[in-house]
């Protein structure tokens, strides 16, 4: 029977339903639903679109706005779950905030291509009967070989595995395994089609008394099954991990499933791994960096409900979890949770409000809270649990500031005395230590001695940054990439280039020059492209072949390093600069969060923070431990100039090719720009990243009191103002990134 909610009659007598394409489009298309077919709302069905055939989803009743007999047929469905209606209301709501087409939030659902088809069935292997690890010798007169032998091994015992998977575990070539099977060491087996569950029956680690409140409080909630949101605030090494697994056990015990975001992929390899230990089987994993096969695999998995939790990076909220019972949001006032292009949104917001279409608490952890999230513990619309001390009696790091007006510094040199002072007490110890800072590459300037021409990047407003490692200069906004000059190309001077300042690669030249018996590694995004490379750069930290540590954020996050006890940040006050006005706020998160690294083992830790300013509100409240202090001035300032979150900002950004049709546009939006006692638009100004990519870029920003329905306002301006000849206008709803 056809679901009386999903299609609409038409007068021929046959039915039809609205589908929503993943395109940028925001309404539904009517499609005729096939005699005997059914679809409800979430129905993932086959259509024809113009000449091609898409992938849709049925939303609701057509619209009725085109003639039946122009509307064409629903071709067929696809034979999986309709996806859950908490992500059709999901879409509808997003979008709506973020002023998107809904069919471009949709397509961030459905970014599995392939995932609607069902997998072909792997072959697995077994071992033969009578083949045995024990045995020295091999049937079938095969030799003995130790690759050979390795496989056995590995599955002797256990159950049939795909010739991938077991080439990767035992460390051999695919074709070792083809081998043996032909031999008939080997036989082809059924696989299990699900995977492994976590167990959420296991034991966990004994927790403090800290711990054990925090956990059985998150506990209740999850029990109490409403929607709630809980900040759960512990300094870095409190053990916010442990806790939340607890919260997380009992969702899965009550046969939900569970969502956890974290800030960055390279930190997933490290959390599966303790996710693992705790429950014994790993969970689905959701990031850029995943296989084809890999991303169809667990799409399917969450939406069929094989997968009980997901982890991932921001995109992971966007799953199909049809019985979604608890979302984790780690490091909550990460910068990374907020999408800058396509979609514009924030995960970590948008957690907030699936959590509430789904009736299910939301647990945003963090050692420093974004000052959004206390506003609203402030205000008591979230809860908040505090663990104040580091587990297992650590203490936190002891931070001081390095005044570097005072210290005597060679020139192109980055470390102060004091600094290379206690890192070479700290090597001396035999104890791990790790400078700090947020550059990637050798030097992010490099520019002609003769005229003092600076190599730029041809497509944006950016300096190229030298990359020794790679012999390549390059722009980190569109990924040009070009070799060093020898003539400049605006005087001709040969071989006249310099680089100026240091990016960690040219730390780490000076690192080696003064510490020439430590292992040094550096740890970017250059070095670190893909969670297993991370993985394997802990596991050396962890087995102590690594001395020297150099790296920018991304080392910054989650790692636990108990050897590791001096941390040295290069240059604290290099986030602090520009006109963001949430630059206080994240360099005090960033560089709580660096210095949280130190010390989490037995030995206390040390951090200094080189600054040319230590009298800053920043390097003050990190010396005293006086986070809070700190966040109530933020506050205090912020309600006082009407900024987030006492006040709210849109950003519309004015975008490319031909300038004038850029300038054309954006001057056109600033006049019609909404005027009214409360509200006030500025711009149209150059962004001060005025060209990306080549296309040229103005900005506008509207602010307004915290009451006022935004998103009305900017979609009235918008919608009056026809952009001009490959012009966009691109809107950003709590925008995060002024440039
Ligand atoms: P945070 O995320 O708050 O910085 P983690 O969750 O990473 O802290 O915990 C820090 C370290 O202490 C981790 O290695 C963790 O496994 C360990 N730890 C925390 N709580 C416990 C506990 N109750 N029992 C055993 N180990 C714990
Ligand atoms: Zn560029």
């Amino acid at each position: 029977m056809t679901s009386r909610l999903s299609t609409r009659p038409l007068a021929d007598g046959r039915e039809a339903a609205g589908v929503l394409l993943p395109l940028p489009l925001d309404a539904p298309y009517d499609y005729v639903v096939p005699s005997g077919a059914e679809v409800a709302p979430g129905s993932v069905v086959k259509v024809p679109l113009g000449g091609r055939v898409v992938a849709g989803v049925v939303w609701g009743p057509a619209q009725g706005d085109v003639e039946a007999e122009k509307l064409r047929e629903i071709i067929s469905l696809h034979d999986i779950p309709p996806l859950p209606k908490a992500s059709l209301e999901f879409v509808d709501w997003v979008a709506a905030y973020t002023l998107s087409k809904r069919g471009s939030v949709l397509r961030m659902v459905m970014r599995a291509p392939g995932a609607l088809t069902p997998p072909k069935p792997a072959t697995a292997f077994e071992l033969a009967p009578g083949v045995a690890a024990e045995d020295d010798s091999l049937p079938f007169g095969l030799r003995p070989t130790a690759a050979r032998r390795q496989v056995i091994r590995v599955l002797s015992g256990r159950a049939p595995t795909t010739a991938a998977a077991l080439a990767r575990t035992a460390g051999v070539s695919p074709s070792v395994i083809r081998g043996l099977a032909e031999a008939g060491a080997l036989r082809r087996a059924e696989v299990g089609d699900s995977p492994a569950k976590p167990d959420p029956h296991r034991p966990g680690p004994d927790l403090s008394p800290a711990q054990r409140t925090a956990a059985d409080d998150l506990v209740r909630r999850v029990a109490d099954s409403g929607f709630s949101v809980t900040v759960l605030d512990g300094v870095t090494g409190s053990g916010k991990t442990e806790v939340y697994f607890e919260a997380v056990a009992a969702a899965l015990a009550a046969g939900r499933q569970v969502a956890v975001l974290l800030p960055e992929i390279a930190l997933t390899a490290d959390w599966l791994a303790r996710f693992e230990t705790r429950f014994g089987a790993p969970p689905a994993v959701w990031h850029s960096d995943l296989l084809p096969a890999q991303r169809r695999r667990a799409w399917r998995d969450v939406l069929t409900g094989d997968a009980r939790l997901a982890v991932g990076a921001r995109s992971a909220l966007m799953l199909p979890f049809p019985d979604l019972g608890l979302i984790v949001v780690d490091e909550e006032h990460d910068p990374g949770f907020k999408q800058d292009e396509g979609v514009i949104y924030n995960a970590r917001d948008m957690a907030v409000v699936r959590g509430r279409i789904g009736g299910f608490p939301v647990v945003l952890a963090s050692a420093t809270p974004s000052l959004e999230t206390m506003d609203n513990v402030w205000r008591r619309r979230y809860e908040r649990i505090s663990l104040p001390e580091r587990f297992a009696g650590a203490q936190l790091p002891e931070i001081s500031s390095v005044d570097m007006r005072d210290q005597a510094m060679d020139r192109r040199t980055w470390l102060s005395p004091a600094l290379v002072e206690a890192a070479r007490n700290a090597l001396a110890g035999e104890r791990q230590a790790m400078l700090f800072l947020n550059r990637r590459g050798y030097a992010p300037l490099t520019l002609c001695r003769a005229c003092g021409h600076r190599l730029e990047c041809p497509h944006c407003t950016a300096w190229l940054v030298e990359h020794r490692l790679l012999e390549r200069l390059q722009c980190h906004h569109c990924g040009y990439q070009a070799t060093l000059p020898r003539i400049c190309p605006s005087c001709e001077a040969e071989d006249r280039f310099a680089a100026c300042g240091p990016g960690v690669e040219r730390l780490a030249e000076e690192a080696r020059r003064r510490f020439p018996e430590a292992r040094l590694e550096i740890m970017s995004s250059d070095t670190v492209r893909r969670p297993g490379e991370a993985a394997a750069l802990v596991k050396r930290m962890h087995a102590r072949e690594i001395d020297l540590l150099i790296g920018t954020q991304i080392m910054a996050k989650g790692f636990h390093f108990p050897a590791l006890t001096l941390v040295g940040v290069v240059d604290a006050d290099l986030g602090l600069s520009g006109g963001d006005l949430r630059a206080a706020e994240r360099t005090h998160q960033l560089l709580n969060q660096v210095a949280g690294r130190a010390g989490r083992g037995e030995t206390p830790g040390q951090v200094l923070l080189q600054t040319w300013q230590p009298e800053h509100a920043v390097m003050r409240a990190l010396g005293s431990g006086d986070g809070r202090r700190f966040m109530e001035a933020e506050a205090a300032s912020r309600r006082r100039h009407g900024m987030p979150p006492y006040g709210r900002l849109a950003a519309v950004i004015v975008s490319g090719t031909v300038e004038e049709e850029v300038d054309a546009t954006a001057s056109r939006l600033g006049r019609a720009a909404p005027r009214s006692a409360c509200v006030s638009v500025l711009g149209p100004a150059p962004a001060p990243m005025a060209v990306i990519r080549g296309r040229h870029r103005r900005r506008l920003l509207m602010a307004a009191p915290r009451d006022v329905k935004l998103q009305d306002m900017v979609r009235r301006w918008i919608a009056g103002i026809r952009p001009g000849t490959g012009v966009r206008v691109a809107v950003d709803i709590d925008p995060y990134s002024f440039m």
